[in-house]
């Protein structure tokens, strides 16, 4: 069964919002979003990225600054979990892969 959970246009419109902030606060244009796994799924033609939409709450793909945010679990988490999730993968645009950085980078801004 297909879950339905979804942002509400207010959320989807802060989300938009905390991403115009971001770019402009870590100067990362052009960031893009996206809440459709099988699209961003698509976009790693190699398929060494597969996301799981039941376990990840977000990712990144850092050659196309595109990150997913997984509403169906997020839209019923405290949005700090957003906010968090979205620093974590501005983290991954700005350091790659390099998980210990952007442990770094997510905590130095939100403890
Ligand atoms: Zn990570």
């Amino acid at each position: 069964m297909k879950n339905k959970k979804k942002f509400s246009g207010v959320d989807r419109e802060w989300i938009d919002s905390l991403i115009h902030l971001f770019e402009n606060i870590f100067e990362l244009d052009f960031v893009t979003l996206t809440y459709d796994i099988d699209y961003f799924n698509s976009l790693d033609s190699a398929h060494t990225n597969i996301i799981d939409d039941v376990k990840n709450v977000g990712s990144c793909m850092k050659s196309y600054r595109m990150i997913y945010l997984n509403e169906k679990i997020l839209s019923g988490s405290p949005r700090s979990e957003t906010i968090r999730t979205l620093l974590h993968e501005f983290g991954h645009i700005k350091h790659g892969n390099d998980e210990s950085r952007v442990l770094k980078f997510e905590r130095r801004y939100m403890p």
